[in-house]
């Protein structure tokens, strides 16, 4: 069996500061956030590139995340300020504001087709929805738990996760024992709040079973836009595209979804990105 733990607190916090996120808008995008991290590291090359990708009916719309196989990640809600009453157990209510939708998984390995695999959401709640996921499309059995904890004064006072996965040669055995702590496991972000470390959490998970921490890496948000990138995909709307900005506005305004960097190209700018693509 393979586990993976997550601790991203700073960097669901910094997600949180850029977007300006209501508290459920918070928390589901740290969800998310919170689990690419962790499936981005099961890639295996640097240039890797994961992307999880939820559209909703809900008064979110939808959520992007993205990590490298190094843990740096990204995302954004289309909708951040989406605001829903808590559910009757006073928690934040993910799934309404997701809605009914999909989850797209998509893997950029540099081949010439990126992986992709496409599910309806079954409950919304996203670790759920991810563990359905693992065993339809990857045909791995896993549990997968995630959690964000939003404080009063909007921060984030606790982000993590976890993902078991149960390969081809587990032991019944393996798998009963790790199902059976992962049960009477209390929730991930309470776990965080009390001071538990990741490790600590393996072993509650791991209970009898031996278990080897193979790997550990820092988790961050890191947005790679730049202006030379955001030139690039002015320069790809073409000769016409660029003169027809050029006539309607005088300039371009470009904007970030991922870290909120504008990047202002003056006409001027314009004319030398079309003297650059007409060349
Ligand atoms: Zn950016």
């Amino acid at each position: 069996m393979r586990f993976f733990v997550a601790c991203t607190r700073d960097a669901v916090n910094e997600a949180n500061e850029i977007h300006k996120t209501t508290p459920v808008a918070a928390a589901a995008l740290g969800r998310l956030l919170t689990a690419s991290a962790m499936m981005g590291c099961m890639m295996k090359n640097d240039s890797d590139l994961l992307t999880l990708m939820i559209r909703g009916d809900g008064p979110i719309g939808g959520i992007v995340a993205t990590s490298d196989s190094n843990c740096r990640i990204k995302g954004y809600a289309y909708q951040p300020d989406a605001v829903l009453p808590l559910k009757p157990n006073g928690k934040l209510d993910v799934s309404g504001a997701i809605g009914a939708g999909t989850l797209s998984v998509i893997k950029d390995t540099g081949l010439k087709e990126p992986y992709f695999s496409q599910i309806e959401l079954i409950s919304g709640e996203i670790a759920e929805d991810l563990t359905h996921y693992f065993a339809t499309s990857e045909q791995t059995p896993s549990s997968v738990a995630l959690g964000v904890l939003v404080d009063r004064n909007r921060t984030i006072k606790q982000a993590g996760g976890f993902i078991l996965q149960s390969l081809p040669t587990a032991s019944a055995e393996a798998i009963d024992e790790a199902e059976k702590n992962i049960l009477s496991m209390p929730p991930i972000t309470s776990l965080l709040s009390s001071g538990s470390s990741q490790e600590d959490i393996i072993r509650l998970i791991a209970g009898k079973l031996n278990y080897e921490i193979t790997d550990s890496l820092p988790v961050s948000y890191w947005c790679n836009c730049s202006r030379n990138r955001v030139e690039k995909a002015l320069a790809s709307l073409g000769a016409k595209g660029v003169t027809d900005i050029m006539r309607e506005d005088g300039q371009a305004e470009m904007h970030c979804h991922f870290c909120g960097k504008n990047y202002h190209f003056s006409i001027n700018d314009l004319e030398s990105l079309l003297c650059d693509i007409k060349q």
